[in-house]
């Protein structure tokens, strides 16, 4: 094998190999609970009293909905407090990752919260409407309904969500930002389109990302990346990220994601029917077009979609390949390349070679191991052979 670079992966920390053996438990732990939440809510009886209870309160169609769905987020997002407190707050200081005050937790949740909410206040009656005009192809149009929330979504979030919880502007380091810029115009994109966000406020972790689409679309790198990254690491980084603009990785995922929304729509029809028909009297309702049946339909889209996690995370990973392969093709630095990736092992804690279990279930990036092994070997531009993504820069 043609060695491109000899960087050895570090062994992960005693203290990482903690943070990854807890986190599988607590993994199993949260997708359990919130399968079973939905599940306590419906078999209670309760979810059909909130919706008596909101029937009165709200007098008509419309706002019976949104009363239920007030009462039933705020109850789920009770029931999960522990939880989310635990694994957002208290775990990730225990392991130095977090830079959060309480306060700044509590209003990134309490915003967080508020979003859910009025979303689901303007989105929710539509499937309702759905499931009541029409029983039998309600699931169908109810998918393509997601989709075109989903896109509108994607479009935005960088615009005017994001920036409620941080500040993006254009980057401090205006010597690096020329030379990304640089970078940039290479593979085609225009200035403009990249950001730098004060995740320091927030976190200790590294991180570089590709949002939006349109005029929305941008690479967005956190501060923490560009504190503790060298400048030609953080240039593969960008690399990275182009390889996911100009591969036009938003569309493909917007395209997964719209098949995958028919395929569970359609199982989520098939037994939510059956479970109702099932157990009329323990529910307490007898119609799905009824709001009570919301955790039904909650529980089976959890469940259908953590069973389809092998699959979407199998898709992500293979961009995240190919983001590297383009990252690597355009700054032809692969010692960099795999140092960048060191670099993000410490910060984030990481284990550069979780099992195989884990792999399927949990990495929607390829392990950091193989990612600097790939970097150690793949350089065709210094073999004489034809790059992969030659044609997609300059
Ligand atoms: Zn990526």
């Amino acid at each position: 094998m043609f060695e491109c670079a000899q960087v050895a992966v570090p062994a992960a920390t005693e203290q990482a190999m903690r943070f990854y053996k807890s986190g599988n438990l607590l993994w199993i732990i949260q997708n359990s609970w919130s399968l079973i939440i939905p599940l306590l809510i419906l078999f209670t009886g309760f979810s059909s009293k909130m919706e008596k209870l909101s029937a009165r309160l709200g007098k008509n169609w419309y706002f019976t909905i949104v009363i239920y769905l007030v009462l039933f987020i705020l109850l789920y997002n009770l029931l999960n407090f522990p939880i989310d407190f635990y694994s957002g707050f208290i775990r990730q200081h225990a392991y130095g990752l977090s830079a959060q005050t309480f306060s700044r937790w509590l209003s990134t949740y309490s915003k967080e919260l508020l979003m859910t909410i009025i979303f689901s206040a303007l989105s929710v009656w539509i499937f309702y409407l759905l499931l009541k005009k029409s029983p039998r192809r309600w699931w169908f149009y109810s998918a393509l309904v997601s989709i075109g929330i989903g896109f509108i979504f994607v479009f935005i979030k960088p615009i005017w969500i994001d920036p409620l919880f941080n500040h993006f502007g254009p980057m401090k380091n205006k010597q690096l930002e020329t030379e990304i810029l640089a970078l940039a115009k290479r593979a085609g994109i225009d200035h403009g389109r990249v950001f730098e966000v004060d995740k320091s406020q927030d976190t200790k972790t590294l991180n570089a990302y590709v949002t939006g689409f349109g005029s929305s679309a941008r690479i967005v790198l956190w501060d923490t990346t560009l504190a503790r990254m060298k400048p030609d690491e953080i240039l593969f980084v960008m690399g990275h990220e182009m390889g996911h603009y100009v591969l036009h990785h938003i569309w493909w995922d917007m395209l997964y994601t719209s098949v995958l929304n028919l395929a569970i729509f359609f199982l989520i029809y098939k037994s939510a029917h059956f479970i109702i028909e099932k157990y009329p009297k323990r529910l307490g309702f007898q119609e799905l077009h009824q709001i009570a049946s919301l955790p039904l339909l909650l529980f089976l889209g959890s469940l259908f979609i953590l069973l389809s996690t092998p699959l979407s995370n199998y898709v992500s990973r293979t961009f995240e390949k190919q983001a590297d392969r383009f990252g690597l093709e355009i700054t032809q630095n692969n010692k960099a390349a795999a140092e960048a990736f060191i670099v993000l092992q410490k910060q984030n804690l990481a284990n550069p070679r979780p099992g195989p279990i884990y792999k399927v279930w949990r990495c929607t990036h390829p392990p950091l191991g193989e990612r600097i092994d790939f970097c150690n070997s793949y350089c065709p531009w210094k073999q004489g052979l034809p790059l992969e993504y030659g044609k997609d820069f300059k």
